[in-house]
């Protein structure tokens, strides 16, 4: 395998997520000893939010009446893709039923959650699109209740945000960002059901939250940085490959972003395109892209697009990019990524915002073993059977030797009663 690194990413600090899950840690005890009075407290010392938790139904009405009538038909446009792509999820979720032996009857269901907390983050960016992702994905599952919470600016969730997650169907929002809306919806706090899940991206405090609250409630998964792979070959354009990166390194200072090329000239290339590009970035976007790209990034030279294809699975990326050639032969190649963005025409932006499936997606290498959020996730595969006399009594016959052989006489004894009277 002929493989060079033309960038590297630096060695990663190893002590700040000690001082996080220090600090989260302190958080959701304190919420679990003093409920509500210490979210307030924590919403005030971190938000310097002292405004109502609740938005109340005339809040959300007011707030969606503010935004314009252009961005909620924009809004409207992903509500109505991501629903179509969930609805289409829903479709593959299947019941079955079969006689296992003569008289013996099983089969599996699938039964919403009964309660998800949908977390939108809302720190740097006003994320319209965390919204629409988790909570119209809930509601296509069918989930009763949803609670939504997201970090309050000056006056409280932006309008835009509030929009979409009325249009989404929330039931309840929560003015409440960080480990406090995580810790709110976890325990049902100010009105809410406390969730059976957490789901939605966040900053590192939100994603160990979310870890640390895991057994208790269930999670989508546990998200590190976003992060982004692009796979080019002779056919990509230098500028478009260079935007793509810039693009996904503006999310933070956190987030990698990758270039496998098959060309030297192309890796040149996107290498010097890539700093007049940030440039153009406002503040402080630029800063975040550039100190993401100094440190994170990665760019990468192979010979063959079978050495290409087979670090890329390694990465296991959250987004994957392709432009290159013959693009069926890489949908059948790869099999390690969030999601995939298949050719030049389309991008991560598009999927981040618009064109239906979830940007909720595994992080930091989690693609190796799992997908992103969709309706699976809030649906739980559950199984049941019943069985007729006669086949009650030779599981009873079976499963008592099986049982006595483990030493599990409790076990042996339920089984046996069945067989009274036979
Ligand atoms: P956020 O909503 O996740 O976090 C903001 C909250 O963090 C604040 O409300 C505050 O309460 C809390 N906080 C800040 N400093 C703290 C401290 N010192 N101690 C305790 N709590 C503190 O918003 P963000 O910070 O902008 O992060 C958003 C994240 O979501 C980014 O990492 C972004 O990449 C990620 N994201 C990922 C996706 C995806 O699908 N992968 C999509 C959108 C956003």
């Amino acid at each position: 395998m002929t493989v060079t690194y033309l960038k590297k990413a630096a060695p990663r600090p190893a002590t700040e997520n000690n001082d996080i899950r220090d600090i989260v840690r302190i958080m959701l005890t304190n919420i679990a000893r003093d409920g509500e009075e210490a979210v307030r407290r924590y919403a005030k010392d971190l938000d310097r939010w002292e405004g109502d938790i609740v938005l109340s139904d005339a809040d959300r009405a007011a707030a969606c009446a503010r935004v314009p009538e252009d961005l909620k038909a924009d809004i409207q446009f992903a509500h109505n893709n991501i629903r179509r792509f969930a609805q289409a999820q829903q479709a593959t979720i299947q019941e079955c039923e079969i006689e296992v032996i003569p008289g013996l009857i099983a089969g599996q269901k699938q039964i919403p959650v009964s309660s998800a907390g949908c977390y939108v983050p809302g720190g740097r960016y006003s994320h319209i699109a965390s919204a629409l992702m988790t909570i119209t994905t809930a509601k296509v599952a069918g989930v009763p209740h949803i609670t939504a919470a997201s970090p309050p600016r000056e006056g409280g969730i932006p309008d835009a945000i509030v929009y979409a997650m009325d249009l989404s169907g929330a039931d309840l929002i929560l003015n409440l960002g960080g480990v406090q809306g995580i810790a709110a919806m976890a325990q049902g706090l100010f009105g809410g059901k406390p969730a059976d899940i957490l789901v939605g991206p966040g900053n590192s405090y939100v994603a160990e939250a979310k870890r640390m609250l895991f057994g208790e409630v269930g999670i989508d998964m546990f998200a590190g940085p976003t992060d982004s792979l692009v796979i080019a070959d002779h056919t990509a354009s230098v500028e478009t490959v260079a935007w793509d990166l810039v693009s996904q390194a503006e999310h933070g200072v956190d987030s990698p972003v990758w270039l496998i090329a098959t060309e030297r000239d192309l890796a040149n290339g996107v290498l010097e395109r890539v700093h007049a590009l940030i440039a153009e970035l406002p503040e402080p976007n630029a800063s975040a892209a550039r100190t993401s790209w100094e440190d994170r990034a990665e760019v990468i030279l192979c010979d063959t697009r079978e050495e290409a294809a087979a670090i890329a699975d390694r990465y296991a990326p959250e987004h994957l990019q392709v432009q290159a050639d013959d693009l069926d032969w890489w949908l059948n190649k790869l099999s390690a990524y969030g999601s995939l963005f298949l050719g030049e025409e389309t991008t991560v932006s598009f999927g981040d915002k618009t064109s239906g499936p979830n940007h909720v997606l595994p992080t930091s290498g989690a693609a190796r073993y799992t997908g992103g959020l969709s309706v699976h996730k809030f649906t739980k595969t559950v199984t049941w059977q019943r069985c007729n006399t006669e086949a009650s009594h030779e599981l009873a016959q079976r499963t008592a030797r099986i049982s006595r052989m483990e030493g599990m006489e409790g076990h042996a004894r339920a089984a046996e009663i069945r067989l009274i009277g036979a």
